[in-house]
């Protein structure tokens, strides 16, 4: 595993650490409370893209600059701190100090706003920036021109093959324990569906039934035109066959035209397909619970459950609300394909909302 050190003065700033994947849901802004961490104790993440302040319009940039940057669609501003900062959870970091005049933040937190404010507490060099406000996912973000990564003796976990990660069919439950659908799966559906639509190339999809159905209509009807469906989404990855096929009228054997594919928790990658299906990627936690887990509603018992019986053991499978896709994480991904020059889409990005939720 490793440790993150000051690049100055060498002081170990973290606890050894592994490494995952970025999580899908890193640039979810979600409602008015305190969120749980970014990453899992023991990890970290890398974002390959700027990070952070200084924070420039996109006005200020040329068409030249922003396609550098992997943008090729125009966003509000964009950070110009350097890229490949890690984020960590908070409680894994040690030797560091709060700076008490960059504790800029809304009001539960601390937002990062004014640049790292998370200092080594042997040399003072700035070192971080923590970000643990309301409705921020929290971490401390370590600046990658101020630490090191040094090697420690202590075993790496191994990364999990695809038949692991199958066997072990580890989920995040659809719905959170206030009975509401979970923020990661709305931002996990959000990044889902922005390469949905570039694969459907504009025409109308057949889904699966069952829970893909619930969490990807929804935001499908508002984007894609309606229609007989032209295009087949299914199901496709390790530990399945010919499972989550739709029938809706398209073939139903062979490869689909988009896979739905899982995205392997610590490397990122994608599950290649041995076909020629067009790859949508979605978070692996999500796509196991949707290939492995998904239960069916039992037709009710007369009378149902009596109003005063508490049933918070087990969470129920399902919430009766429609399911709304993160639209920030969604116009997020989309904005960083190139597809998404295409005036077709580009009218879809420009119509989406720039927060809350796609409907
Ligand atoms: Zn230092």
């Amino acid at each position: 595993m490793v440790v993150f050190a000051c690049a100055r003065c060498d002081a170990v700033l973290t606890v050894p650490v592994s490494r995952v994947a970025l999580p899908a849901h890193t640039h979810q802004h979600y409602g008015h409370e305190l969120m749980p961490l970014l990453v899992e104790p023991g990890t970290y993440a890398v974002n390959p893209e700027h990070f952070g302040a200084p924070w420039r319009r996109w006005a200020e940039f040329s068409e030249e600059e922003t396609g550098a940057r992997g943008v090729f669609a125009p966003e509000f501003s964009l950070p110009c701190g350097t890229p490949g900062a890690v984020a960590v959870a908070p409680g894994d970091t040690r030797g560091t100090v709060l700076i008490p005049e960059r504790s800029e933040g809304y009001c539960l937190g601390l937002s990062g706003g004014d640049g790292p404010n998370v200092a080594c507490a042997r040399c003072g060099q700035e070192v971080a920036t923590r970000i643990d406000d309301c409705g921020y996912w929290q971490a401390v973000w370590l600046v990658p021109d101020a630490v090191r990564r040094l090697d420690v003796d202590v075993p790496e976990p191994p990364v999990a093959s695809w038949e692991e990660l199958a066997r072990e069919r580890r989920s995040t439950p659809p719905v959170d324990p206030a009975g509401h659908w979970d923020a990661r799966w709305q931002a996990a559906v959000g990044m889902a569906l922005a390469h949905l639509v570039v694969a459907a190339d504009g025409r109308p999809v057949a889904l699966p039934g069952g829970l893909v159905t619930a969490v990807f209509r929804p935001a499908l009807d508002v984007l894609l035109p309606q229609g007989p469906p032209e295009r087949e989404v299914a199901l496709v990855g390790p530990g399945l066959s010919g499972v989550g096929r739709s029938g809706a009228g398209l073939s139903g054997v062979g490869e689909p035209d988009i896979a739905l594919v899982p995205r392997h928790p610590q490397t990122g990658e994608p599950w290649q397909p041995a076909g020629g299906s067009a790859v949508v990627p979605l978070e692996a936690d999500v796509w196991m619970h949707l290939a492995f887990h998904q239960t069916h509603p039992l037709p009710p018992a007369t009378g149902g459950v009596p109003l005063d019986v508490l049933r918070d053991d087990p969470l129920p499978p399902h919430t009766n609300h429609l399911f709304w896709a993160d639209a920030r994480v969604f116009r997020h991904t989309l904005a960083r394909l190139p597809a998404v020059r295409r005036p077709w889409l580009r009218k879809i990005y420009d119509s989406a909302p720039r927060g809350g939720w796609l409907r």
